[in-house]
């Protein structure tokens, strides 16, 4: 029997927040402050800024403190799987994890929802896409790349052609990912568009305040769908030219809505929607 003394426990208002150092720039507390707005949801999402030699005890902390999960941006998204006590089979494929579930049994679930994103974004604005009718090629092999390649394999692809600056770390993917992965060299990056049903930007080359990414897009086909990972500007140097081409063209933004819904709907309990008014809230 309870004790009726014992004052019953206050009624909890969730709490989540994206964890990174720095994670001021982040854009995820204006996403989800726009989701737990627009549902009337009781709850909070808050930039956390962590330093990396704190990670391991603010995640202990976090739950005792009415947390119920996190986004983990640069430069915690390796480090967190560590820390876990569940990882999902996609999170440890890709080596990083992007959203985290602190549950009621006190374990730490570590997921990534990134190739999530990245799907979902090309689904959603090019829905006549059918990436399983050719090769994909990747150009870049950080860890958005990892999550690309998981995604796109998964999906059926047939071929990824990948090429990085640092040829090491793609014939590092090509060793964990398999045989559909053929590596190109970064100086043959335009013969490696030939053909290609798919065509990724996958470095961070045409953020503001970089140079854009400088290749030859003479061999692409005016039938391949090209995406851009870099989401500031929207319409980058490289969209701008495979556009100039006939190419059909997916800005990166709908990725970050994207890998943001698994996450939303866990911590709050609703599906939230990827829209125009989302995305404008995202850049006001
Ligand atoms: P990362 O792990 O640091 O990888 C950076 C990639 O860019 C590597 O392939 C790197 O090549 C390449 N690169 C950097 N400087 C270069 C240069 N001067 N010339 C040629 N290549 C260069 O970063 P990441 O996490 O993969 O992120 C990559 C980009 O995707 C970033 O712009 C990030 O903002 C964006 N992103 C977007 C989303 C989204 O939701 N839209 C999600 C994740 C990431 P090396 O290996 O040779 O250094």
């Amino acid at each position: 029997m309870t004790d009726p003394t014992t004052p019953p426990e206050p009624e909890r208002i969730p709490l989540a927040g994206v964890i990174g150092w720095p994670v001021a720039h982040s854009r995820s507390p204006a996403l989800h402050g726009h989701w737990l707005k627009r549902y009337g949801i009781a709850g909070h999402y808050v930039p956390l800024p962590v330093m990396p030699e704190h990670l391991g005890s603010v995640l202990h902390m976090l739950p005792k403190a009415g947390f119920v999960g996190a986004n983990v941006t640069i430069p915690h998204k390796e480090a967190v799987l560590a820390l876990a006590d569940v990882v999902t089979d996609r999170a440890a494929l890709i080596g990083a994890a992007n959203t985290l579930i602190f549950r009621p049994d006190g374990r730490l679930h570590a997921d990534n929802t990134d190739g999530h994103g990245f799907m979902a974004n090309l689904r959603q604005n090019a829905p006549d896409w059918v990436p399983e009718l050719g090769p994909a090629a990747i150009i870049g092999a950080g860890g958005a790349a990892r999550a690309v390649v998981a995604a796109l394999l998964e999906t059926g692809v047939p071929e990824i052609r990948i090429a990085n600056r640092t040829r090491l770390r793609a014939d590092q993917l090509r060793a964990e990912f398999g045989a559909r992965l053929v590596v190109h060299d970064w100086v043959q990056i335009g013969n490696m568009l030939d053909g290609a049903a798919t065509v990724v930007n996958a470095t961070s080359m045409g953020m503001t305040g970089r140079p854009p990414l400088r290749i030859s897009l003479d061999a692409l086909s005016p039938s391949a769908l090209v995406t851009d990972l870099v989401y500031t500007p929207l319409d980058t140097p490289f969209l701008i030219d495979a556009r100039s081409r006939g190419c059909r063209t997916v800005d990166g933004l709908g990725m970050l809505l994207h890998q943001a819904a698994p996450g939303f709907e866990r911590w709050f309990g609703h599906r939230p929607e990827v829209d125009d008014e989302l995305r404008r809230a995202v850049l006001a």
